[in-house]
């Protein structure tokens, strides 16, 4: 795996409520976003609104990833801007994920 595009998008998680709900959605249109990999980093992301919002490190468990991978994820991501996630519920204690 050494390109970027959509075919490459490492898996989604199963439940979308919970996901939203623990990792958040797209502040602008509060859908899901898309999950990649960065390491031990876990980025989400929507492609229609070009953000980003970082959902953790270490909580999601991947298949190891090649410096290529990194590099590729890491490049594809580069043009999404960093935003802090909507959380249909309002961000939980200690929730506060953004390193904006
Ligand atoms: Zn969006």
């Amino acid at each position: 795996m050494s390109d970027a595009d959509d075919s490459t998008d490492q898996g989604d998680i199963e439940s979308k409520e919970i996901t939203i709900e623990f990792f958040g959605a797209c502040p602008v249109c509060h859908r899901s976003g898309r999950l990649r990999h960065i390491g031990r980093d876990h980025w989400f992301y929507c492609k229609e609104h070009k953000v980003k919002w970082w959902g953790g490190s270490n909580l999601i468990r991947h298949e190891p990833m090649t410096a290529d991978d990194v590099a590729a994820t890491a490049r594809y991501l580069k043009d999404f801007t960093e935003v802090a996630p909507y959380y249909p519920k309002g961000p939980r204690d200690g929730q506060a994920r953004t390193r904006l």
